[in-house]
């Protein structure tokens, strides 16, 4: 089924105002953003419009009340054809936007309308997509109450849309992280599986406090006993073992990152061994002359490697640029799928 989506385009682009040797991360937006309305049980009003604000009432559900949801996926230039863009796995995106509106209590999007709106949205800012080593069109796509009521309960109104920001590398260093003992970002039974907004909003507080002390981001341990590695505040975790590659099993309280599958699914395609299991804090300590390399992963921060982890006053330092080579294989096995440098086994890339 294809929708009618309305398309209203920008009288004169900015794209001159992007520079792509300096592109930054997440604060200039391509001149369009996709928006549908749902009311009366249906999403209607489908339309490409000039990036601007939306008009808000002050009552709107969403920010009181916290049903706000959201995505953040990449586009890619195709380094084979100067005209062509790609995405990578965009329907993972479109199901897991589904899983979260699902435990939100907030209406579902049609995958076909998700992956029809990304698709019209980016032919017309295809050219903003960075066509440097590193860079990607980051893509937003988010869905969010729009009753204008104060009452807790469901809204029966919401607002999906869709905008996108050339971006740069994401960070450009190996990071130091703090375990976490004392917050949780996630509990059983809640909403930690999710791409809720508020999950984001509870982990700033601890995170700044872990910055304060030196550290770049927390690793987060399980919410009953703080004794197993979870995840960071935006990527998965893994763990490289002389024989193995661990990283932590998918529970209620982490977020099943799609770059975590692909590494998983890439790591295997090369020849290694990747166990998902719980992994405790005490084992990383006790086999730390083992660990070749930590590494975390997302899709802002693709793969980046650990310096090491901070736990109870010690620092274990763990990064040796000269045992990356599981990390960096992986990387860059991903990194070339996605420009369309080498073939793609898993049919995992399309082309736009
Ligand atoms: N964990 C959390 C809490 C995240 O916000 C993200 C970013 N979406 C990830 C992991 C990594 O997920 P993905 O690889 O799908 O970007």
């Amino acid at each position: 089924m294809k929708f009618e989506i309305k398309v209203e385009k920008v009288k004169e682009s900015r794209i001159s105002q992007f520079d792509p040797k300096n592109i930054g991360f997440g604060k200039l937006f391509t001149d369009h953003m996709f928006v549908a309305d749902y009311k009366n049980g249906e999403w209607a009003d489908l339309r490409i419009v000039p990036y601007g604000p939306f008009d808000l009432s002050p009552a709107t559900s969403a920010i009181h009340y916290g049903q706000s949801i959201f995505e953040g996926m990449k586009a890619f230039a195709n380094l084979n054809n100067d005209h062509e863009i790609t995405l990578f796995r965009p329907e993972e995106n479109a199901k897991r936007l589904n899983r979260s509106a699902v435990r939100m209590a907030m209406p579902e999007i049609p995958e076909a309308l998700f992956l029809q709106a990304l698709n019209e949205l980016l032919q017309l800012d295809r050219a903003w997509v960075p066509r440097t080593e590193g860079g990607a069109l980051y893509v937003r796509p988010y869905t969010f109450a729009t009753d204008d009521f104060i009452g807790v309960k469901p809204s029966d109104n919401y607002r999906f849309a869709i905008f996108c920001c050339p971006v740069g590398p994401y960070y450009n260093k190996a990071l130091r992280v703090k375990v976490e003992e004392d917050f949780s970002r996630a509990a059983p039974g809640g909403v930690g599986f999710t791409k809720c907004a508020g999950n984001y909003g509870a982990a700033l507080y601890p995170t700044a406090l872990a910055q304060k002390e030196g550290y770049d981001q927390i690793l987060w341990t399980d919410p009953i006993e703080h004794k197993f590695v979870e995840e960071t505040g935006t990527t998965n975790f893994f763990a490289v073992f002389e024989n193995e590659i661990v990283t932590p099993s998918l529970t209620h309280t982490l977020l099943a990152g799609i770059t975590r599958e692909s590494v998983i699914i890439g790591l295997k395609h090369l020849g290694y061994t990747v166990t998902e299991r719980p992994l405790s804090v005490q084992e990383l300590i006790d086999r730390s002359s083992e660990i070749k390399e930590l590494f975390i992963t997302g899709t802002a921060a693709t793969l980046i490697n650990l310096d090491g982890f901070g736990f109870r006053g010690t620092y274990y330092n763990v990064y040796d640029e000269s045992r990356n080579q599981a990390s960096q294989s992986v990387k860059k096995f991903l990194d070339d799928l996605k420009v369309c440098r080498v073939s793609d086994p898993f049919n995992w890339v399309e082309i736009l």
